[in-house]
């Protein structure tokens, strides 16, 4: 066991508690990563203020990046002093849904009250995601974990853990975007403006955001959307039919998890159409929708977790697109805090005009 410092929830919504834990070493096929970066996402948030229930003590934390530290046995493919990027996809590899090439829907459980870390005085701490990232160094599965060049910048590669895969993968492995298709992205925040340049990179005709603040629709335009609609007019999705000639969109990607653009979501569509839901709602919360114009139209609803990527296929073509500039990583970020700052990082978050922060741990 070694102690560490880091970002404790001890009750839901109340401020997180910097404090020391410890971390036992790596297990068979398991590695301790030094970290470097930790972004805060929503799904941090929405865990922290009890949304989605789960273990408590815990420590969150799943868009991370650094440097192995220590592997336990078997471990291959990653060494000590290797740059990783830290998922929370923890893949056993032989269930059904991994052997099937759906990594992100594993089928074999994760005890998180089990994990490597425990209280300082030796108590039960919650490895929140299978990742527990706001905190100096985790242990993780080796399957969590991809190898980045040296030269990738710590806190850009942190984002792609989990923002990054999940708005880019949501168009073009979840929605199957072809070049010259059309989209619909409600919400242009950290996960809708990089389903707006995943649909950029994937050669969309022309990409429409919608959201509640010209601010948000002026940031979609900096990623690649070709229009901005605002959410708050009567009847928004009139409005993406003029964008789009007359016409509703082959794929709508749903990134926010408001309930009103879940109804609305199918309203975007065109023949054939398909919406992606990747935001995530409160359990409990109910969505309207009319199966009848599904069938007749021949329209489709899938969600989609983590942008249903194969993050040891997915990661290395984004960490290439960034480095060669065609990926925007360094202006997603609008703020970077230390550990220490972390309850005023996500109170800046909770605010609504943040992309992505992050916490660097300056190493
Ligand atoms: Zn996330
Ligand atoms: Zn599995």
């Amino acid at each position: 066991m070694q102690t560490i410092k880091a970002a404790v929830c001890h009750e839901f919504g109340a401020p997180l508690v910097i404090e020391d834990i410890q971390l036992r070493a790596p297990k068979v096929g398991e590695v301790e990563v030094t970290l470097h970066a930790v972004a805060i996402c929503h799904s941090d948030i929405s865990f922290a203020d009890g949304a989605w229930g789960g273990s408590l003590p815990a420590v969150y934390g799943h868009e991370a990046a650094g440097v192995v530290s220590a592997v336990g046995e078997t471990v291959q493919g990653v060494a000590v002093g290797d740059s990783v990027v830290v998922t929370l996809i923890r893949a056993c590899g032989t269930c059904p849904s991994c052997a099937g090439g759906k990594p992100t829907i594993c089928e074999t459980p994760y005890d998180g009250d089990q994990g490597p870390i425990r209280t300082a005085d030796d108590g039960m701490l919650h490895q929140a995601m299978a990742c527990g990232a706001f905190a100096e160094k985790v242990v993780v599965d080796q399957s969590q974990l991809v190898k980045v060049p040296a030269s990738m910048p710590m806190d850009a590669a942190s984002l792609i853990a989990c923002g990054v895969i999940t708005g880019v993968g949501a168009v073009v492995n979840a929605a199957g975007l072809r070049a010259g298709e059309d989209v619909v992205v409600i919400g242009a925040g950290g996960v809708g403006l990089n389903a707006i340049q995943g649909a950029r990179i994937a050669g969309a005709r022309r990409i429409v955001a919608v959201d509640m603040t010209e601010d948000k629709l002026d940031d979609a335009t900096a990623f690649g959307a070709t229009h901005g609609v605002l959410a708050t007019g009567e009847a928004p999705w009139r409005e993406a039919y003029k964008a789009l000639g007359g016409k509703g969109a082959e794929a709508v990607i749903v990134t926010v998890g408001a309930i009103p653009a879940y109804d609305q979501a199918p309203r975007y569509l065109g023949r054939g159409g398909k919406v992606v839901m990747v935001g995530m709602p409160h359990s409990g919360a109910m969505a309207e929708y009319e199966p009848v114009n599904l069938a007749y139209l021949g329209q489709g609803m899938v969600g989609s977790k983590m942008g249903d990527v194969v993050i040891q296929r997915d990661i290395p073509w984004m960490v290439d697109l960034y480095l060669q500039g065609r990926l925007q990583l360094d202006s997603l970020i609008s703020g970077r805090w230390s550990l220490d700052q972390i309850n005023d990082a996500i109170a800046d978050t909770k605010g609504g005009k943040a992309r992505r922060n992050v916490i660097m741990f300056n190493r």
